[in-house]
């Protein structure tokens, strides 16, 4: 199918209470192509009525879906992951176009995204509630987990897809309604998913769909509400610090994927070829914005510049370029972010960093930037403090592992974390030192739906996948049962 019959036979609208709606207002808004700077189709723009609806469409759809059985979440999550296995190509397509990704890097999305449908359809089925006696046999003390109610999904533009399964996985195998309001910059992707569970049968009103570009608003709207029991955000501190104080007034439970600084160690016993192509992956997939992206290469002093050589010599061969042409790495998602990357590249080089590869910001329509390298940056600076979300890595040397783990921990963040290294106490040693969610030791990946996703500090609260994912969207009701003669 062409890339442009995928995009005209994709819903532009919101999805309110099992229908698509053109919008109260009538208003819409851009999509843009990053790679080109055009815009290629324009989407629903919801507004204030549109919102409510949606909110109410997932109030009244609640009483039912809370007592749907295990067995018709389970099989409606199955199908889901089918038709989303099926519709792949027409997905990481819709990807592609809005992010600018490549195409294989879009494709895995797709897999991975998919995974959490699969992964909630299976544990919602072995997972059981406990009965037990008191000790004196007087009563009976039974756990019972129940959905926590309708819920806000607020998701961002880097994983447009998988970042929705993930919290919608999780919600609809717990028996939760839901509102996803996308990001204004990838709405179609969302809109496609929103079409798959409809298409897998979930009943009008389970999950509704309502892209804006009035985020503000619509949280602050629909959170004001006792009624919604669940925030659950995807996206940067500042904006999740916000929506826990709106939480605040309602008790509403909240899970907050936020922002990272991941040190990426490198110990003097390293397979630094191993070490430098993992962190290619770790730092250029999705040009760099991605929360657990490495921000910090932090490398022992031993290995430092045989550590660099061999990292410059693979960032000199990634190809930049569009998503469908064999590109290694796409261009950034829009001119706000590429100017402020932009900005933190300068402020690092006013402050000693060195330019060793990359740098060049292209002048084309698309926002593409060139994998750079930044040696000699200070400790404590832009670059060492900041979450960069973009192409650019920044090298530290470091004397001993003792002062690696110190700067490792030298952030407000705790999200993820990279070590490479042999000796498997020195390694144990950083597992268990370093304070973030996660760890990947001698691997650039840390993402997997049978894991928990998630961080410390100002990196968030809650985890989204692993058996925990699901606690996330439940509460747990205690049922004292007096016992009978038999
Ligand atoms: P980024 O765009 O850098 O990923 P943001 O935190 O700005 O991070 O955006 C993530 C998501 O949060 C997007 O869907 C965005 O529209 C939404 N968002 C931004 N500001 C607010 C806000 N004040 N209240 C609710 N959602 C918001």
């Amino acid at each position: 199918m062409s890339v442009n019959t995928i995009v005209d036979g994709i819903q532009k609208g919101a999805f309110i209470a099992g229908r698509w709606h053109e919008g109260a207002a009538g208003k819409t808004f851009d999509v843009e192509n990053p790679a080109t700077g055009e815009t290629f189709c324009e989407v629903v723009d919801a507004t204030a009525a549109d919102w409510e609806q949606a909110f109410k469409a997932s109030l009244e759809a609640d009483a039912d879906w809370r007592r749907s059985t295990i067995q018709e979440r389970s099989s409606l999550l199955e199908a889901a992951y089918d038709i989303c296995s099926r519709r792949s190509n027409d997905i990481a397509t819709t990807i592609s176009l809005e992010t600018g990704k490549p195409y294989s890097e879009s494709l895995a999305e797709v897999q991975y995204g998919a995974s959490f449908l699969k992964w909630y359809s299976q544990l919602v089925v072995v997972r059981r509630n406990e009965v037990s006696d008191t000790p004196s046999g007087e009563y009976q003390m039974m756990t019972v987990r129940e959905p926590v109610g309708p819920a806000l999904l607020i998701t961002p533009w880097n994983f447009p897809f998988a970042m929705i399964t993930r919290k919608v996985g999780a919600a609809l195998a717990a028996g939760c309604t839901s509102v996803i309001k996308p990001a204004g910059s990838t709405p179609l992707t969302g809109a496609l998913f929103v079409e798959v569970l409809d298409e897998a049968g979930v009943p009008a009103g389970v999950v509704n769909y309502t892209p804006t570009t009035d985020a503000k608003n619509l949280s602050r709207d629909i959170m004001s509400n006792a009624e919604l029991r669940k925030v659950s955000f995807t996206g940067s501190t500042g904006v999740g610090a916000t929506l826990l104080e709106q939480a605040a007034p309602n008790i509403q439970s909240a899970s907050m994927e936020l922002g990272g600084n991941a040190p990426y160690l490198v110990l003097p016993d390293a397979d630094i070829e191993a070490a430098a192509e993992g962190a290619i992956k770790a730092k250029f997939r999705n040009a760099g914005q991605a929360c657990v992206g490495a921000n910090r290469l932090i490398v022992h002093q031993d290995v430092y510049e045989d550590f660099t050589d061999a990292f410059i010599d693979r960032v000199k061969s990634l190809k930049v370029g569009y998503w469908d042409e064999g590109a290694d790495m796409g261009p950034l998602i829009d001119a706000n972010q590429t100017a402020r990357v932009e900005r933190l590249l300068e402020s690092g080089v006013s402050e000693g960093g060195r330019i060793r590869a990359g740098g060049t910001f292209h002048d084309s329509k698309g926002y593409f930037v060139d994998p750079t390298v930044v040696t000699d940056a200070p400790v404590g600076g832009s670059l060492w403090r900041e979450e960069i979300f973009g192409p650019i890595a920044a090298l530290y040397s470091a004397e001993s592992a003792e002062e690696m783990l110190k700067m490792a921990n030298d952030t407000e963040f705790g999200l993820a974390a990279y070590v490479y290294g042999d000796d498997t106490k020195s390694l144990d040693a950083m597992a268990h030192g370093i304070r973030s969610g996660m760890v990947a030791i001698n691997r650039p990946m840390v993402a997997e739906s049978r894991a928990p996703f998630g961080g410390i500090k100002a990196s968030g609260l809650g985890r989204e996948g692993g058996t925990v994912g699901l606690d996330d969207y439940e509460t747990v009701k205690y049922v004292a049962v007096q016992s009978r003669d038999w």
